[in-house]
């Protein structure tokens, strides 16, 4: 049997524990999980593409089968470059769908060959996403129940509250 890899793409702005439930979830489904950030919005993140790349190196330490890396232009030619057979994508509520239907029929037509699965977060994530981390952190509030330590760490670097 080859080996069956996933592309993971995202903003990951910054990551979250919401992205790490999917990433361990997905390292059960596949052999090769590659986790990939998208350069193609670096002006409107708030992390460069390098640093979010580093950060979820850190936390996705010793979990087995995970690369991560950046990528450049459309996922669809990433994943075919990459021998992806699947693109891992979350679900979280309702308003996600759309978007995520969305991605999935424009990929399949780039794509033929790559399916996407999506993935529904452990309930205690459902409601979580990076830009209520940004907001919350950028306000001082504490993001301890929503990002992993290295990343809160970093998030008060780059706001100026070290
Ligand atoms: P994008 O800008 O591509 O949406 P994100 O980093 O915001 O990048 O999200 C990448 C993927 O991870 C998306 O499919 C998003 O729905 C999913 N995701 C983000 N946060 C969560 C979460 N808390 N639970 C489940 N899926 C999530």
């Amino acid at each position: 049997m080859p080996e069956r890899i996933a592309v993971y793409p995202g903003s990951f702005d910054p990551p979250t524990y919401g992205h790490l439930d999917l990433i361990e979830r997905a390292t059960r489904m596949f052999d090769q999980l590659i986790v990939g950030v998208a350069r193609n919005d670096e002006k409107s993140c708030l992390f460069t593409a390098d640093e979010r790349v580093e950060m979820l190196k850190l936390v996705t330490e010793g979990l087995p089968g995970v690369e991560v890396t950046s990528f450049e232009g459309l996922t669809a030619d990433f994943a075919r470059t990459r021998r992806a057979v699947a693109l891992v994508r979350g679900l979280r509520v309702i308003s996600d769908f759309e978007f995520e239907l969305t991605m999935a029929i424009t990929n399949e037509k780039l794509n033929p060959e790559i399916d996407t699965v999506c993935l529904m977060p452990s309930e205690r994530y459902l409601l979580l996403s990076s830009r209520l981390v940004r907001e919350v952190a950028r306000f001082g509030g504490d993001v301890s129940l929503f990002v992993p330590p290295e990343v809160e760490a970093l998030l008060r670097v780059k706001l100026g509250r070290e």
